[in-house]
């Protein structure tokens, strides 16, 4: 592993060099992986007394590593940690608690709970990873007689214990048994490795040290070239979203399902032993959170959720106090027809699995060729998985988003009423896809979240191609917009156009009966029943003079709705519309025509904005607001309606 330190990039003072040398760390995917892995330094200041005190400075949770600053750290006063690692025990909640009485900034994030351990340790500063290289070595099942062999006496070898009190105590007595002056490391079976030295220069380099000695000893057993992995037919999209029902049904939530299939995970899922080596645990228990003890191998899912409660039941008595059950849906589904598929209640959350599976795979097939890979024991993965710390997590996390776990999809989302619903139902927790003939709809929304694709909704392969696309990202489809339309310059019938007709006709109406066919059955699929709204126009109640194609248009495009609110109904789908009128903000409206048309009418822009019943002004917001609540359980029972958001019509009302 390359040495990456610059004395001219690393911070300032230990700390500033601390928090460098761990982005350094954190910068390599096969060292550490989502908020994985801890540092800390340790340095005198004075307090506000003008009194020195020994501060450790330790990374705090819900910092990564790999884009940690100074102000990620949790200062804490090394004195008083030291005193805490003199008592018989501690809970994880006493533990918690007396880190933050320990603090010198009330306002600093929560202290790892390898902050004590990082105490114990004499040298200034620590590096702590769940490097790759180190967990294949430790999964082994002569693991520690293979660590001793690749490293000699530099290091002290602890078994695996969970982190917190109980770590830091093992740690601490393994250190005054075992260590001397040449020690540079701790390696934590089945979990990773810690490294010190007088400045995070000396215990990041120690660091890379243990890791090239551990990936050399791998590569003495390399693999022969990889064969390419089987050509397998893809799945349907219709597979993937009844498979990401029944997931969502035993998680009794809705989910996201992201599916993977490049050549790796291909050739992994392809394994003759797949189901023996793939269940034997995850590379440390840590990973549990993210990925269950182990995936679901095939698609039974309803047997996968009995195998986990009995799993529960298997070990919940141990622990002597209640523990909620967590529910029993996988998070990795690998299947040689499949692929992998990662599970989670949000986009981001698929891709933290699929980040740590992906590596998981890597240390599965190196512990294979170096003689079976033997992951800790089903009773320590169950205690990380029911740690109180987690279930006080649960305890504490508040109702999720109205439409967590679900996705949307947004037609005409590069601008106006489409971008702002695509940005109302992310808003309330929706994954969204977000189609445009503008290509500036790929920058719509930030994030995991957000699928941006450039579509022209009337060229039917290209919808089918897209909404494929876009079950693979996100495992189904809950929710359809259709908000893609066009308003062809206005002219009488007298005058009228056959091409602007047609284009009326194929963009406001064809395109959203294909897309009707083509999403009914997914949404027949969506865990909590389909949603569909349609944007159709104030125009169709009340239609105008010399708006013959586009009111036509949208009346009919109402009228296709109607007939599919009739026709899903018994699959559980509402359709509705809403009518908007005099939205400006829109792509359509210009200041030169605003402005023109007010004048026609001799108001100012200003009283033309705002010439309805309730003199209100009606912007792309207000009817994505409506939009997301008729989407919402608001409407539970309200399909086939049709909502004016117009700020009221006397020729409507
Ligand atoms: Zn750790």
């Amino acid at each position: 592993m390359r040495n990456r330190w610059s004395d001219a990039d690393a911070g300032d003072g230990p700390l500033g060099q601390c928090a460098y040398g761990s982005r350094l760390i954190g910068g390599e995917p096969t060292l550490v992986l989502h908020g994985g892995g801890n540092t800390s330094v340790k340095a005198e200041i004075a307090d506000v007394t003008g009194a020195p005190v020994e501060v450790l400075y330790v990374k705090g949770s819900g910092h990564d590593l790999a884009s940690i600053g100074p102000e990620g750290f949790a200062p804490l006063r090394l004195a008083r940690l030291r005193e805490l690692l003199t008592v018989t025990a501690l809970s994880d909640a006493q533990m918690v608690n007396e880190l933050r009485c320990a603090l010198l900034d009330a306002s600093a994030p929560d202290p790892s709970v390898e902050a004590l351990l990082h105490a114990m340790l004499p040298h200034r500063a620590v590096q702590h990873s769940h490097a790759d290289a180190i967990l294949t070595l430790t999964n082994l099942a002569d693991g520690e007689a293979v660590i001793r062999d690749v490293f000699g006496d530099d290091v002290a070898i602890v078994p695996y214990v969970m982190p917190g009190f109980d770590l830091a105590v093992r740690c601490a007595e393994v250190w005054r048994d075992r260590a001397h002056a040449g020690t540079i490391g701790l390696v934590l079976l089945n979990h990773g490795l810690f490294t010190f030295g007088d400045d995070t220069r000396e215990a990041y380099e120690r660091h890379l040290d243990l890791i090239t000695r551990a990936e050399r000893r791998l590569a003495e057993h390399n693999a022969p070239a990889p064969a390419p992995a089987p050509a397998r037919a893809r799945p349907t999209s219709a597979e993937l979203a009844l498979l990401r029902r029944e997931i969502s049904e035993a998680a009794g939530r809705p989910m996201i399902v992201a599916r993977h299939a490049d050549e790796d995970t291909a050739r992994f899922v392809a394994r003759a032993d797949l189901a023996e080596v793939a269940t034997r645990g995850p590379a440390t228990p840590d990973h549990v959170i993210r990925t269950k003890r182990v995936p679901l191998v095939g698609r039974d899912v309803a047997g996968y959720a009995d195998r986990y409660r009995e799993y529960f039941e298997r070990h919940h008595r141990r622990r002597g106090t209640e523990l909620k059950p967590l529910d029993p849906a996988p998070r990795i589904v690998l299947d040689p027809d499949l692929g992998m598929l990662t599970v989670g209640g949000s986009a981001k959350d698929t891709d933290v699995a699929r980040d740590i599976y992906r590596h998981t795979m890597d240390v599965i097939t190196a512990g294979e060729r170096l003689g079976g890979y033997r992951p800790a024991s089903e009773e320590h993965i169950f205690d990380l998985e029911y740690w109180d710390l987690e279930q006080a997590k649960l305890r504490r996390a508040g109702a999720p988003q109205a439409f967590a776990g679900e996705v949307a999809l947004v037609t005409g989302a590069a601008s106006g009423i489409g971008r702002a619903c695509a940005r109302a139902l992310a808003a309330a927790g929706a994954s969204v896809v977000g189609w445009d003939l503008d290509a500036g709809v790929t920058r719509t929304l930030p994030g995991a979240g957000y699928l941006g694709q450039v579509v022209d909704v009337t060229d039917r392969a290209a919808v089918e191609s897209a909404l494929r696309a876009a079950v693979e990202r996100f495992g189904g489809l809950d929710m359809v917009v259709a908000s893609a339309g066009v308003f062809k310059a206005g002219a009488p019938i007298s005058a009228l156009d056959a091409d602007a007709w047609r284009t009326s006709m194929a963009v406001n109406v064809d395109s959203v009966a294909v897309l009707f066919r083509e999403t009914h059955p997914l949404l027949a699929l969506a865990p909590r029943g389909g949603r569909v709204v349609v944007i159709a126009s104030r125009n169709v109640p009340a239609p105008g003079p010399g708006a013959a194609a586009y009111s036509a248009s949208k009346a009919a495009v109402t009228q296709l709705s109607r007939v599919a609110a009739l026709e899903w109904a018994a699959d559980g789908i509402r359709v509705n519309v809403v009518h908007p009128d005099a939205v400006f903000d829109t792509g359509l409206w210009t200041e030169e025509v605003l402005a023109k048309r007010a004048a026609d009418y001799g108001m100012t822009v200003e009283e033309y904005k705002r010439r309805n019943l309730l003199r209100t002004e009606v912007s792309s917001t207000t009817v994505a607001q409506a939009v997301t609540r008729l989407c919402s359980d608001d409407f539970a029972a309200t399909t086939g309606a049709q909502i004016p958001v117009d700020g009221g019509s006397e020729r409507v009302v």
